[in-house]
């Protein structure tokens, strides 16, 4: 993600959706990003879901449940938030510039 400005990897609030199914980020940049909360379990970071060695994913897709969602979220230091998922997973640390990466937007894509 190199070439953005910072205000872009900022978030402004972090939030569900109306009807709570996603979970929207609106940057500083103006940007929005709204996540399916089972993208972000999948690309879930830490080390128990991709080889660290390696990068490799360990983590079978299949293995997430369709209505997986996050229990809390918390903020990690000002670069990232964590999120304590419903099926007990909680070790991911989501840095704001990954998040910004994963976003699936058109725009993004
Ligand atoms: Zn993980
Ligand atoms: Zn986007």
């Amino acid at each position: 993600m190199s070439g953005l400005p910072p205000s872009a990897t900022r978030p402004e609030s972090i939030g569900p959706n109306d009807d709570g199914t996603e979970l929207v980020i609106r940057w500083q940049d103006g940007h929005r990003s709204s996540f399916p909360p089972r993208l972000l379990r999948i690309a879930c970071p830490c080390a128990g879901c991709v080889d660290e060695m390696t990068g490799r994913r360990i983590l079978e897709p299949g293995s997430v449940p369709p209505d997986i969602h996050p229990r809390t979220i918390e903020y990690v230091g000002r670069y990232a938030i964590q999120f304590e998922w419903s099926d007990g997973h909680s070790t991911g640390i989501f840095p704001f510039e990954y998040l910004r990466s994963l976003c699936p937007c058109a725009a993004c894509e």
